[in-house]
């Protein structure tokens, strides 16, 4: 393909800001524009739920990059300005206030929702937590709360119930899995989790749904699960997943399954891409499509995403990873366990609050390995996990 003659970037998060940096830093000088629904300028979200939330971080802290360096990278930023439509045959994309904006190439990079509990919009207390916006909200009445229950034991729920209990908040993290994290961790990492959570005096309420919320005076009072008894609350968090931000491209002409759908090069249509949180890719090693809510995944997929609007012919094999932090502890996954490998301590002890653990599927192959509190050395065993995810590249 033609260098493109202009590029439309949608979504101004970390995918969409790292598409204008990389096609610049390639030596593209022609016409980008990136449009945001949101009206800061590009922030990080990982600190929102750790430092912004804990108030260790003011919000300034989260921009990605300086006005400054913003301005050097000659783009035009269309912020605060939703897109509302895409004609993926003509590249059109509709924006909510009327204006048409057409390139030769665009990037779909919008990120995800947070799910919110049905039937509750406008009732005081109840949160979620995707945004700055959303974090400076949760954090003001964090500040005044005395009982918070948050529904959703993923990552999200895990690291809000942590920070919220390092603050001094009486916390009460509940979900269906056995344990917090257990479909990231396996059940016998969680279960170390569960207990870290338990010795700070986060109250674990496992293998609990939600039946509903009680409200008084239009206001949160308590959580009611299924099963009984209620859990009194004057804040609640729904950490409760996300939805792929989607919903405007309805009728565009793309394949829309949870996520964009891309072929291996990022690619959803002629001249259309998509990267970050929103993008289902396929993932040549593994044999099948996925789609990735990380943040180390949003730049590379980015990367490579202006890589290929510039002619090249890349496919995207990440060896996927995540981290997070709660109370002291540091956790990296890279790689996909799966509900059925085994994690194995290869490095350090669980007694010394450090260790490498690696999981191997059931011929015995490391599917992931997991770093807790021992970054360095987590990163050296991510090695033999290349072969498995991107066989063509050379070990790093
Ligand atoms: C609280 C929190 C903590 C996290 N912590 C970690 C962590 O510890 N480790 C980790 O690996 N990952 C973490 N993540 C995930 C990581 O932040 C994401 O993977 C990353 O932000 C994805 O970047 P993105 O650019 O794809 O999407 P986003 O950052 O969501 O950016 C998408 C942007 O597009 C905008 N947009 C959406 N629809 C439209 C539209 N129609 N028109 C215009 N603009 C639109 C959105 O408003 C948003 O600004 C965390 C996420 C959150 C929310």
């Amino acid at each position: 393909m033609n260098t493109p003659s202009n590029v439309l970037v949608v979504g101004a998060g970390a995918a969409g800001l790292a598409v204008v940096e990389s096609l610049r830093r390639k030596g593209y000088r022609e016409r980008i524009t990136l449009l945001g629904e949101e009206t800061h300028a590009p922030y990080d979200r990982p600190p929102l739920s750790k430092q912004v939330l804990a108030g260790t971080w003011h919000a300034d802290r989260t921009r990605l990059r300086t006005k400054d360096v913003l301005d050097a990278l000659d783009a035009e930023f269309v912020l605060g300005v939703r897109a509302s439509a895409l004609d993926a045959a003509t590249r059109t994309v509709r924006t909510e206030s009327g204006a048409e904006l057409r390139a030769e190439a665009v990037v779909l990079a919008t990120g995800l929702r947070a799910r919110r509990l049905p039937g509750l919009s406008g009732t005081a207390g109840v949160h979620v937590l995707r945004t700055l916006d959303d974090a400076a909200r949760l954090r003001g009445e964090l500040l005044e709360a005395e009982r918070l229950v948050v529904v959703g034991d993923g990552v999200l729920g895990a690291e809000i119930a942590a920070t919220a209990r390092l603050m001094g908040t009486d916390v009460t993290l509940t979900g269906p899995q056995a344990a917090p994290m257990q479909a990231q961790l396996g059940h016998q990492v969680a279960a170390l989790l569960a207990a870290l959570h338990t010795e700070h005096g986060v109250r674990l309420l496992p293998d609990t749904l939600v039946e509903a919320l009680e409200t008084a005076g239009g206001r949160v009072t308590g959580v009611r699960p299924v099963g009984g008894g209620t859990l009194p609350a004057d804040l609640v968090v729904a950490a409760v997943g996300s939805t792929p931000a989607t919903d405007w491209l309805a009728g565009s002409g793309l394949v829309l399954e949870d996520g964009v759908v891309c072929d291996s090069r990022c690619r959803a249509a002629d001249g259309i891409y998509a990267a970050g949180d929103v993008a289902r890719f396929h993932h040549e090693a593994l044999g099948r499509s996925l789609r990735l809510e990380n943040r180390t995944n949003a730049t590379e997929q980015a990367m490579l995403v202006a890589a290929n609007i510039l002619g090249e012919d890349r496919p995207h094999t990440p060896v996927p990873y995540f981290w997070t932090d709660q109370l002291g502890v540091r956790i990296q996954m890279h790689g996909l366990p799966g509900p059925a490998a085994t994690p194995h301590i290869v490095e350090g002890a669980v007694e010394e609050g450090r260790f490498v653990a690696q999981y191997l599927d059931g011929e015995g192959g490391p599917v992931a390995v997991l770093g807790w509190n021992m970054p360095k050395q987590v990163n050296q065993h991510r090695r033999q996990l290349i072969g498995r995810y991107a066989p063509a590249a050379a070990p790093r």
